[in-house]
């Protein structure tokens, strides 16, 4: 076990926990388990407002802080992963005046005894460590690509993290040709983000269109079209019959029976919720970890936030939910309960190529898309029969209507009160 300790800004190993300050010796501290975007801004929200608590957060990574948006535009500036991480465990523990377990994974939870389960390695037991509440925010890992035969799944990439950035970027040099799967947001970001860096991109999905379940069709065409006069090339409609190695890579059979050649695959086929500690301790469990408004799951002292959470049937894989969520967590854990309330949630596709911003409606939303565009790019909302807007999406010079669209969007949860 590496702890990351406040006071010394040492890294030791298989050293015993603590609980922190010696006023709280004796108190099962607060436990976060991830230092994502999710576990590290609920703890610095927590801090604003309690100072005392012990507080430990525990990651199976490095525990670096840094911002997973970036990974997906940071080929072409030429970024390292260390450029990107942009606070260390050490430092954070220092700032957060908390202790960080790195590099261990929390194997399961035992809720009666309010104990969590530490392992380094597969079935390398270090310790059991108490809890007082406990925070799950163990994120989202990259969808498999199933039923495909070949002999090359071994090879293809996904980035859902610095080191998987890092291997990526290694793994790239000398390459040119790039076979990306998926064209979704994080596929069609990777697609802008690679032709800039000078490779040849191929895309191909079985959508129609770019950000199928996102975008209507007209703003998808939109990109597509701007993406590929950059240089992209759009494999749509077509799925991936089978990957096999090549002597110069990778090759994929189309089910038009096209063979596309690269030297090297990215798969970008979204996201699922981590939910597999979750259901060791039995919590409810729906696409992510069941929490109602106040981020509690099924058992009253464990919550959950981020990626790995279903928010009252809300899974919202982006970063400004997840800040919302923090904010309004950190209240309820430091005694003023406070139900989180999503508003509009716009985000800003990061094809800097063709600017698009999308605002999707709540999936199985009644209502209809109303597009208006011209060659500056596409306006389409999604209104209800009694004219209310539910949604937006937006490309190239449209997206100035961003403010207007805000403000008339109806918030994705309504303002109900509490008792
Ligand atoms: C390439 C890419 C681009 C993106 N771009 C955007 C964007 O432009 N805009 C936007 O809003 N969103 C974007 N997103 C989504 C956004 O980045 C995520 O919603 C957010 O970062 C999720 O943070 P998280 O903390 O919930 O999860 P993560 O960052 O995945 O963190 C999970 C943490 O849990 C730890 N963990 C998991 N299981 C265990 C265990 N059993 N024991 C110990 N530790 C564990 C991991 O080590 C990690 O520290 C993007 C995502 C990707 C992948």
């Amino acid at each position: 076990m590496v702890l990351v300790t406040p006071a010394s800004n040492s890294i030791e190993n298989d050293t015993e926990l603590s609980g922190g300050e010696a006023s709280s010796e004796n108190q099962a501290p607060l436990v976060i388990v991830g230092t994502g975007l999710a576990g590290y801004h609920l703890a610095l929200e927590f801090r604003k407002l309690d100072s005392v608590t012990p507080l430990v957060l525990i990651s199976s990574d490095d525990g670096a802080f840094y911002s997973k948006p970036l990974l997906s535009a940071s080929l072409s500036h030429g970024k390292t992963a260390q450029q990107l991480c942009q606070t260390s465990a050490e430092e954070m523990a220092r700032k957060l005046d908390a202790q960080i377990l790195v590099h261990t994974r929390v194997a399961s939870i035992s809720p009666h005894s309010k104990t969590l389960q530490l392992q380094q390695d597969v079935d390398n037991h270090i310790a059991d460590i108490p809890y007082d509440r406990l925070i799950l925010a163990t994120g989202a890992h990259c969808r498999k690509l199933t039923a495909i035969a070949g002999n090359a799944h071994a090879r293809l990439f996904r980035i859902n993290n610095l080191t998987d950035y890092h291997r990526f970027r290694t793994a790239l040099v000398g390459c040119q040709r790039v076979l990306l799967i998926g064209a979704g947001l994080i596929g069609c970001e990777f697609a802008n983000d690679l032709v800039q860096a000078g490779y040849e991109v191929a895309v191909v999905d079985p959508q129609e269109w770019p950000l199928a379940s996102l975008l209507p069709e007209a703003a998808g065409r939109d990109l597509q079209e701007v993406l590929n006069n950059s240089g992209v090339r759009f494999y749509l409609g077509k799925s991936i019959r089978s990957l096999n190695k090549n002597p110069k890579g990778i090759e994929a059979l189309l089910d038009n029976g096209e063979t596309l050649v690269a030297d090297i695959a990215l798969a970008a086929l979204g996201l699922e919720a981590n939910t597999a500690l979750a259901e060791t301790a039995g919590l409810k469990i729906q696409r992510g970890i069941a929490v109602d408004r106040k981020l509690q799951s099924s058992n009253p002292h464990i919550f959950a936030i981020g990626d790995c959470a279903e928010v009252e049937g809300h899974q919202l894989f982006y970063v400004a939910p997840l800040m919302t969520c923090a904010r309004a967590l950190a209240q309820t854990l430091s005694g003023n309960p406070c139900p989180v309330h999503y508003g509009v949630i716009p985000v800003a596709v990061k094809t800097t190529l063709r600017p698009t911003t999308l605002c999707p409606p709540h999936p199985g939303a009644e209502g209809s898309w109303q597009v208006s565009q011209d060659t500056k790019g596409v306006c389409a909302e999604f209104r209800n029969s009694r004219g209310e807007l539910l949604g937006f999406a937006l490309t190239g010079a449209a997206i100035t209507e961003r403010e207007r669209l805000i403000s008339e969007c109806m918030p994705l949860m309504d303002n109900k009160s509490f008792e």
